[in-house]
């Protein structure tokens, strides 16, 4: 007998040999139905693998990651299958899963693909997983495996194998196909109900272009046709919600090849909207104690020498800027750090002076290669909301919390109610990786952990995971499509204080080394708002619109009323604008409702009589007719609901 130690810390003695699907019928014939892998003491193995040892067992089903990524990998190997059968003579090479669904990169030698061609074979993936194949795993020599593809003539697979120590290859075997694969299946390829080919892509063989190009055939699966129609149904409305299309339409930035790929572009509703939000950020972290500082945009090479950033950015980023002097050097910055470690060095400080709270909204540049680019999410210069604390161990405790009460504050305004963290700590199994001495490293850990707990955080910890220079927690939002973004991170730097020889004097009257810690609710401003439109479509919170309200004349001579409207609003410090065109109210609407503004008022005889607007919400219709300070007070309350004071 072994003794099988499931999740919930519960032991199943069973026989040797028992199967991870016989477990799983054990407990009950439903979860058997929804099995979809296994792990066994942490290591990814068939369901049909007889079990020889005592273990921890983990059945995966289709809603844990490890689920998808399985029935992903499995449908894969389908792929493939159907690819060969289709294109007799194709070279495989590799096929993981990823995020959403898989791909598998395919030399077509003389053949070639296109998107017509998918449709079929996603039939031809759906008769096969209609047989019910179930996968099979078996080792291999190097010797034959190398033999194997050799007579293929599939040299990719032969400098794979090349790569790998004789003893751990293996392949998966379902019906007549097989494939060189590390396991972590599905039981049968009958799982696999709907099947979509999303697109085709050049890709390099390793991702060096100096390889031949293959064909990338990227797919998703799923166990049910209706979760594949709900799948599209909101990839649909992500394309709607893109924030590069959401940005032109909105008019708040552009590119420009003749400035420079990656160089964001901000026009004034956009520039607006981030001043909007960088001065509620600021009045919030004024109330915290923070001082704003300014530091230029370049610093000379020797200052990130010392931080240690020219060693993991030089090479492969912006290279020095040389002036006429000899051996003069700067480099445009990547980080605000070290010249906030600098501006701490001007003065002496004593501990009674600390915590020092130094923001920027710094802009960094960072190369970035042009396939890489992306929107707002990926560019090569960007603001951060930077600052960084120095103070003394003892005060991290209430730096972190505090420092997550401004974080929960800023996404509690801009509307993410679903989040979680991650707290990052180090690997005690290897101390020699991290710098800092172990009583701060725990110290600082133990003031983490304190805080998320303190503050009813819902965080995972994640050991192993810290920087080499500290403990960190990251805040991950979820948008309203359910997609994760990595937002804000909260980061203790033991390092950055040491390079900079940043003291304060104790009160033992000695000299001490202050702790640092980097952090940035928004991450940068440019992801951030990249976010809010995909999360918002473009609908913020009234409170950060560019425009609030569109004032809709019925006709041109109504013109000295709306102005009247306006002016009464803007006095409010309410965002308005008067559409006066000799157009019908009709087409006004309809703008105005395309242009995302939260409030129309419509304005006409009876409303001048009677000093009234008529009030439409966008998306909701119409509120009806009510005095100029009713509709004021109707939007200041609204922007007080969603943008409290911060206590700080
Ligand atoms: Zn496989
Ligand atoms: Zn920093």
């Amino acid at each position: 007998m072994i003794a099988v130690t499931l999740p919930d810390g519960s032991v199943k003695n069973v026989e040797a040999g028992t199967t991870p699907m016989e477990v799983a019928r054990s407990i009950s014939e439903g979860l058997a139905r929804n099995v979809i892998s296994a792990s066994y003491n942490d290591t990814p193995l068939e369901t049909t693998t007889p079990l020889t040892e005592d273990g921890k067992l983990i059945l995966y089903t289709w809603r844990d990651d490890e689920g998808k990524k399985a029935f992903w990998h499995s449908s894969a190997h389908i792929l493939a299958q159907a690819l060969e059968e289709l294109y007799p003579g194709v070279k495989l090479t590799i096929g993981p899963a990823i995020e959403r669904g898989f791909y598998y990169d395919v030399d077509f030698g003389e053949q070639s693909i296109s998107e017509s061609d998918l449709k079929t074979i996603e039939d031809k993936m759906l008769e096969i997983a209609r047989g019910k194949h179930e996968f099979h795993m078996r080792s291999s020599s190097k010797a034959d495996a190398l033999d194997y593809y050799k007579k293929q003539g599939n040299e990719y697979k032969v400098e794979l194998i090349e790569g790998l120590e004789d003893g751990t290859i293996t392949f998966c075997d379902h019906a007549s196909f097989t494939d060189l694969c590390r396991g972590g299946h599905l039981p049968n390829t009958g799982l696999v109900k709907a099947v979509k080919l999303m697109s085709i892509a050049g890709a390099y063989w390793r991702g060096d272009e100096n390889n031949k190009q293959l064909t990338r055939v990227y797919g998703i699966s799923f166990p049910k046709q209706k979760e594949l129609k709900e799948y599209l149904a909101l990839l649909e409305e992500a394309k709607k919600r893109d924030h590069r299309k959401l940005g032109k339409e909105l008019s708040l930035f552009t590119f420009s090849q003749k400035v420079g790929q990656g160089l964001p572009l901000w026009l004034p509703k956009g520039a607006a909207l981030r001043e909007r939000l960088e001065n509620f950020l600021k009045a919030a972290q004024k109330k915290a104690g923070y001082e704003m500082v300014i530091s230029p945009h370049i610093g000379q090479k020797e200052l990130y020498v010392t931080s240690g950033h020219y060693a993991k950015y030089g090479a492969d980023s912006f290279q020095p800027i040389k002036t006429p002097n000899e051996d003069e050097e700067f480099l445009l910055k990547p980080m605000n750090c070290p010249h906030h470690c600098e501006m701490y060095n001007s003065a002496p400080w004593s501990y009674k002076d600390l915590p020092k709270r130094y923001a920027e909204f710094g802009t960094v540049y960072r190369y970035e290669q042009s396939g890489e680019l992306h929107g707002l999410t990926r560019v090569r210069g960007f603001t951060q909301d930077d600052a960084h604390i120095f103070c003394t161990p003892d005060q991290l405790d209430a730096e972190f919390k505090s420092v997550i009460d401004l974080v929960l504050y800023v996404f509690g305004s801009l509307g993410f109610e679903d989040f979680t963290a991650q707290v990052s700590l180090r690997d005690p199994e290897n101390p020699d990786k991290y710098i800092g001495d172990l009583e701060n490293w725990e110290k600082a850990e133990q003031a983490i952990i304190n805080a998320a707990d303190d503050k009813g955080l819902n965080y995972v910890v994640e050991t192993g995971e810290a920087a080499f220079y500290g403990p960190k927690l990251d805040f991950m939002v979820k948008d309203a499509l359910g997609r994760s973004w990595q937002l804000g991170t909260i980061q203790v730097d033991y390092n950055l204080p040491e390079r900079f020889d940043l003291t304060y004097k104790g009160s033992d009257n000695e000299l001490h080394r202050p702790v640092m810690i980097h952090r940035a609710p928004f991450g940068s401003m440019e992801r951030f708002i990249a976010i809010l439109l995909e999360h918002t479509g473009g609908n913020f919170p009234l409170w950060l619109m560019p425009e609030q309200v569109s004032i809709l004349t019925l006709s041109e001579k109504y013109e000295n009323y709306g102005q009247k409207v306006l002016n009464l609003l803007e006095n409010d410090e309410i965002r308005a604008l008067v559409d006066n065109r000799n157009e019908t109210i009709g087409k006004k609407i309809r703008e105005a409702e395309m242009s995302k503004i939260p409030y129309m008022v419509i304005v006409g005889e009876q409303e001048e009589n009677d000093g009234t607007v008529a009030v439409r919400k966008h998306g909701q219709g119409d509120l009806g007719v009510m005095s100029v300070e009713a509709f004021t007070d109707l939007l200041q309350n609204e922007i007080k609901e969603t943008i409290k004071d911060f206590k700080g």
